[in-house]
């Protein structure tokens, strides 16, 4: 039997946590900041792959929040010319090049500059890139649901818009010929990697909910935890 029930978000970005719940509130499911999780401590992000940061998030923070389901994520960019460059790196691709140039506004400034000076080095290779989200939701540190998105676009210099954050305003993608930066959020929110692997997170877990399952939950507990 179907009942709703609480998912917890292992992050300390508002912004995520308000798109995270707006998304999950139509399919009649809560999200809620994990408690705590600001104090937590953070887990070091060193595997291979999204996907491999995200379940390792979702297994400490679950580990540490005993009994909720505890989802966590990890996404970035890649550029075909960079060999996948930044990738999980993105959050702090110029730091680990030591890029220091010149004087930026920001760390997002900054990566977007190293960026455009690798890929100046490589004027004839593809623009092509994509984004990519990878969540993972898990209780008491055991994985039970994976979920992946992506959006592929073009790398474009200069950079265009003023909405979003990190690569967007260098993220053309080419149906709209608009840069991520250029979109509303909530139209972003349809387009992006993220708004994608939500999706997909979320219609997983409520294809289990529906069919009884409900994540290893009975319908009584799962309204316990509300
Ligand atoms: P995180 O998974 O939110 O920690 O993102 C890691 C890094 O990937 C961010 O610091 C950004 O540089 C980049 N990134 C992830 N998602 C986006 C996006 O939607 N737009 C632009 N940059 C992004």
């Amino acid at each position: 039997m179907w009942d709703s029930f609480t998912l917890y978000a292992a992050t300390t970005n508002a912004g995520k946590l308000r798109e995270f719940a707006e998304s999950a509130s139509g399919a009649g499911i809560e999200v809620l900041s994990l408690p705590g999780v600001a104090e937590m401590p953070e887990p070091v992000e060193d595997a291979a792959t999204f996907m491999g940061n995200a379940e390792l998030k979702a297994v400490a923070y679950s580990l540490a929040a005993p009994g909720l389901l505890v989802f966590a994520d990890d996404s970035g960019l890649e550029v075909d010319a960079l060999e996948g460059a930044p990738g999980v790196r993105s959050a702090r691709f110029a730091e680990d090049r030591a890029f220091e140039p010149g004087s930026y506004a920001g760390k997002d400034d900054r990566n977007n500059a190293c960026l455009l000076d690798l890929l100046s080095r490589e004027p004839f290779a593809p623009r092509t890139a994509r984004f990519v989200c990878a969540l993972a939701l898990a209780r008491d540190g055991e994985i039970l649901v994976r979920a992946t998105g992506s959006v592929d676009g073009e790398i474009i210099n200069p950079p265009r818009g003023t909405k979003g954050f990190g690569y967007d305003p260098l993220f053309l993608l080419p149906a709209l010929q608009k840069t991520m930066a250029e979109l509303e959020p909530e139209w972003k929110w349809r387009m992006s990697h993220r708004g994608e692997a939500f999706r997909d997170l979320i219609t997983q877990v409520r294809g289990r909910a529906v069919s009884g399952l409900v994540l290893g939950l009975d319908s009584a507990t799962a309204r316990e935890q509300r």
